[in-house]
C-alpha cells in the first residue's frame, strides 16, 4: 500500500463580503465591474478577475470569447498576462474572481480552470510569494485560498522541463 504524499486543498470560508478587509472588498467590486464588460457573446457567462499588485495598482481582466471558440481566453489569464506585460516586476498579492450568467444579476461563482491555475501558479512560483485568491460562491460567501499552489498541487513546472 502506497503512502499519500499530496496535500488536500484548503479553503477558508467567509460568510459574506463584508467580513473581508476593505481592500479585498474593493478588489471583488472591481472584478464584478470587469465581468460586466466581458466579451462573452457565445456563452453569456460573464467572468471578471481583478489583481492587486504590491504598489496598490489593480489590474482587471474578463473573459474574451471568439467565433473560433478555442481562440478565446479566460478572465484570469487576461488579467495575469495584462499585469505581467505592463508591470513585469510587480508582485501580485491577491486575485479576486467572480462569475455570473448575463441574464442573472446574482453572482454564482466559478473556480478557475486548470489552465488558469497553471499560469497563475507559475507567476506565483517566480515571485516567491503566495498569491491569495478569493472566489464568490452562489450563496454569497467568499472562499479564500492562501495560495495558487493550494489549488494546484503537483503542478507542471520549469524544473521538469530543464531537469533542475
Ligand atoms: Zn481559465
Amino acid at each position: 500500500m502506497g503512502e499519500i504524499i499530496s496535500k488536500e486543498t484548503q479553503l477558508i470560508v467567509h460568510h459574506s463580503e463584508s467580513d473581508l478587509d476593505l481592500n479585498t472588498q474593493k478588489l471583488i467590486k472591481r472584478a464584478k465591474e470587469a465581468a460586466s464588460n466581458a466579451y462573452a457573446k457565445y456563452s453569456d457567462f460573464l467572468v471578471g478577475a481583478a489583481l492587486l499588485l504590491d504598489d496598490g495598482t489593480v489590474v482587471i481582466g474578463n473573459n474574451q470569447e471568439n467565433a473560433c471558440y478555442p481562440a478565446g481566453l479566460c478572465a484570469e489569464r487576461v488579467a495575469f498576462f495584462a499585469a505581467k506585460s505592463q508591470y513585469p516586476n510587480a508582485l501580485i498579492e491577491k486575485v479576486a474572481v467572480v462569475a455570473r450568467r448575463r441574464q442573472d444579476e446574482h453572482f454564482n461563482g466559478a473556480a478557475p480552470c486548470g489552465s488558469c491555475r497553471q499560469v497563475m501558479a507559475e507567476y506565483e512560483e517566480n515571485q516567491g510569494k503566495a498569491i491569495e485568491l478569493y472566489l464568490l460562491t452562489a450563496e454569497g460567501k467568499v472562499y479564500q485560498s492562501e495560495s495558487i499552489e493550494n489549488l494546484l498541487p503537483f503542478k507542471f513546472s520549469e524544473s521538469v522541463l530543464n531537469g533542475k
